[in-house]
């Protein structure tokens, strides 16, 4: 049997059936989860999406995301949703640390009813079934694995556009390495089902404020650093000029990109400080990987091209760590 026959086989026997993804919501772990939301629906199961904390603006277009729990404004729904569950599916992650302790703590002694479906790397043993590969795009185009796996006729445009969605940003657009021809196969069967590819691209890209524009150009005007012989971008923003520009959740998405996208970068980094502490953002490209780097000296990790950590103090001393620590990691 497949691990995608076994995960049938537990949806099949299950009834009430919670959907977890991780802290910082993007379009994948959005995506991931309406996309397999709609497809449990569809076999009729009690299905409810539980995550650590509200998702952007930028996705609030999805259809029906506002059937997302979070644990920041709905602790003891999620609780209750998690102590009931006969099956918990954890989408877009390795580790149960990614849900954030609190949430974590709900997984501890349910390893037998949970359900990984992942694609990064060093997954943890936390799942009874751990359907993990790093060599693919998307948690969403897992997803539509499994689905078609059930049954192909399943499939429609409710599943599909969230599906689409996650394949879209964790693939910058499909332009990434980890797009395969598998991948466009995927794409134009969501568009046979009727998915609508064009108003996705301008629901995500097409949408921005005003406010969010001038940040971004605020940052990259005023806030850029190239150092180590051009190879490596350090853009940063602090709370303060995050307030400046009226700052909502999403608006510095993709900026660590815009950083990379310079010639001769290879390796970019974005810092963004709150309540005292910054979250890092890594991407790199060529034989520059960033994993370890996030890993080692951030309390982070990722793909190796796309990485994430965090450092529990102001922004300008973390600045200077990464400085610091940097060129021993610089190809
Ligand atoms: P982003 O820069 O978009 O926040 O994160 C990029 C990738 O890095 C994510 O897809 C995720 O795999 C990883 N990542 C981000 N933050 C963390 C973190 O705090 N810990 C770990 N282990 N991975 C992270
Ligand atoms: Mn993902």
């Amino acid at each position: 049997m497949t691990k995608f026959q076994e995960i049938i086989q537990a949806i099949d026997g299950a009834e009430n059936i919670v959907i977890t993804a991780h802290k910082s919501p993007d379009g994948d772990s959005i995506g991931s989860s309406m996309g397999i939301y709609h497809y449990l629906r569809w076999k009729n199961k009690k299905v409810q999406i539980c995550h650590p904390d509200p998702f952007p603006n930028f996705l609030s277009w999805v259809p029906e995301v506002d059937q997302v729990l979070n644990f920041e404004e709905n602790e003891e729904q999620i609780v209750h949703a998690m102590a009931k569950a006969d099956l918990i599916f954890a989408l877009d992650y390795n580790h149960p640390s990614r849900i954030g302790d609190s949430m974590a703590s709900l997984l501890e002694g349910k390893r037998n009813k949970t359900v990984m479906i992942d694609h990064h790397l060093n997954p943890a043993d936390f799942a009874y079934i751990s359907l993990s590969q790093p060599e693919v795009c998307s948690t969403a185009q897992l997803v539509y694995e499994l689905i078609v796996a059930d049954n192909k006729e399943f499939l429609n445009a409710s599943m599909g556009e969230p599906l689409y969605l996650g394949i879209m940003t964790d693939t910058g657009s499909f332009r990434f390495n980890s797009v395969t021809p598998r991948t466009h196969e995927i794409l134009a069967s969501l568009l046979e089902v009727g998915v609508n590819h064009t108003a996705i691209h301008e629901a995500v890209f097409g949408q921005n404020s005003l406010d969010q524009l001038r940040l971004r150009s605020y940052a990259i005007c005023n806030k850029l650093e190239i150092i180590e012989n051009g190879k490596v971008a350090i853009l940063s923003l602090s709370e303060q000029e995050l307030n400046d520009y009226n700052y909502i959740k999403g608006d510095t998405e993709g900026l660590v990109n815009v950083a990379l996208s310079i010639a001769g970068v290879k390796l970019a980094v974005f810092l963004q400080e709150k309540d005292g502490k910054v979250k890092i953002s890594f991407r790199s490209k060529e034989e520059q990987v960033v994993n370890q780097l996030a890993a080692d000296q951030f309390e982070g990790g990722g793909h190796a091209y796309a990485s994430g950590g965090i450092n529990f103090d102001s922004l300008e001393p973390t600045i200077a760590k990464l400085k610091k620590v940097l060129h021993t990691y610089v190809i």
